[in-house]
């Protein structure tokens, strides 16, 4: 079975999507700094993979090449040379990006360019990558496919367009074939139904669905709903929550579409193609979990748009994948998560 290398495999999406990767047996690389994880998830993992647990975890900053290089290295001595890449690792805070764009930029973008040298080096061209749909910026589509504009209203936007950008740079002009494919995220929310796995943001939340769960378990009083004056079915924003658990699914269709490819790039749309509000998701979320979401209606948030949903159809018709969970699964399975670990992996 073929080695694969996960940056950022200690993340929210990466710890699922590892998971679906071994449950199809392959063998992993786990690269992470854990700069906004724990690497507790992997004992999680460990429990969760019993027969399939073939993974190492290296320790690491992408920034550092020599690191990135011994991982390389060490994947070749133990007979098990890195096929492909699944590049989750990067910083992903919009408001944080405004105050720190120096940090993400050299995280982010270096980190980027660094793996992608290490890569050419040892003759791996084969990558997905974790773009976003925050790349679309300002739109009046309401289903936004792939040829809409791309002009982020951020530095961490930016940087996702940068590294798409380098990575169709080096898909044109390398003598090497390199098969690329960028996917744009919509919203990824939920957890594994073990309730093991999930999302653990650290500080108060900036998403939607991490902050209604902290509100169910009582770490917060009530959810700020950002805005109810939007062009929206009840005035709050709408957005395409997809399962993370679909999410990580379509990285393995990814990767397994590449396989049998020769050179090639291409971007893609991650999402359900439904667009849900606030105050949508906050009763599903209730009447699912049967608790009570006290919230206020709030200003709107800077920066934020009113309603972006994805038009999912070139995935669909591309990766031999479809989302097959709803809201009602979403809700269940972060809310499982969320009782289960009040306090997220390190209490
Ligand atoms: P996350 O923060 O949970 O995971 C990212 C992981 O990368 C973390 O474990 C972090 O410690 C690690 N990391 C960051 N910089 C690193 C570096 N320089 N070297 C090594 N490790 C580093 O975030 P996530 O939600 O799992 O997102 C994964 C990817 O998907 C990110 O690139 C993010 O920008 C992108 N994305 C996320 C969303 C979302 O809503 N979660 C939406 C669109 C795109
Ligand atoms: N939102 C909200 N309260 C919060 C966090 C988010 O009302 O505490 C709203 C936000 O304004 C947007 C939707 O929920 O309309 C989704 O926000 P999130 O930050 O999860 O995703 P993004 O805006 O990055 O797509």
């Amino acid at each position: 079975m073929k080695s694969i290398l996960v940056t950022g495999g200690c993340g929210f999406i990466g710890s699922h999507t590892c998971l679906s990767l071994l449950e199809k047996g392959y063998y992993l690389f786990v690269v992470d700094s854990c700069v906004n994880s724990s690497d507790q998830v992997l004992r999680k993992l460990k429990n969760l993979s019993i027969i399939n647990f073939k993974l190492k975890y290296l320790k690491g900053d992408l920034r550092d090449i020599s690191f990135l290089r011994r991982v390389f290295e060490e994947a070749k001595k133990c007979n098990k040379p890195i096929s492909s890449v699944i590049h989750f690792a990067g910083l992903k805070s919009i408001s944080e990006s405004i105050r720190y764009p120096l940090e993400y930029w050299d995280n982010n973008v270096i980190g980027s360019i660094n793996l992608f040298k290490i890569m050419e080096e040892f003759s791996c061209r084969t990558i997905v990558f974790s773009s976003s749909a925050c790349i679309y910026g300002l739109t009046n589509q309401t289903f936004i496919n792939e040829e809409c504009e791309v002009k982020p209203t951020n530095p961490y936007g930016q940087t996702k367009v940068t590294i798409e950008k380098i990575l169709k740079d080096l898909f044109v002009n390398s003598l090497s074939e390199w098969k690329i494919l960028c996917l744009r995220y919509f919203n990824p929310v939920g957890a594994h139904h073990s309730g093991e796995i999930g999302e653990d943001p650290i500080g108060v939340p900036n998403n939607l669905f991490p902050y209604i769960s902290q509100v169910a378990i009582k770490r917060r009083k009530e959810l700020d709903v950002f805005g109810s004056d939007w062009k929206t079915i009840d005035g709050t924003g709408v957005r395409d929550y997809i399962h993370i658990m679909d999410l990580a699914e379509a990285h393995l269709a990814a990767l397994e579409y590449l396989f049998d490819k020769k050179k090639n790039f291409l971007v893609l749309n991650i999402g359900t193609g439904i667009g849900t509000s606030v105050l949508e998701l906050v009763k599903i979320f209730e009447k699912t979990n049967n608790c009570k979401i006290p919230y206020k209606l709030k200003m709107r948030r800077t920066g934020d748009v009113g309603s972006v949903i994805a038009d999912n159809k070139k995935a669909l018709a591309i990766l031999n994948w479809s989302p097959k969970r709803n809201l009602e699964d979403i809700c269940k399975d972060g809310w499982n998560w969320q009782k289960n670990n009040p306090y997220g992996f390190q209490k």
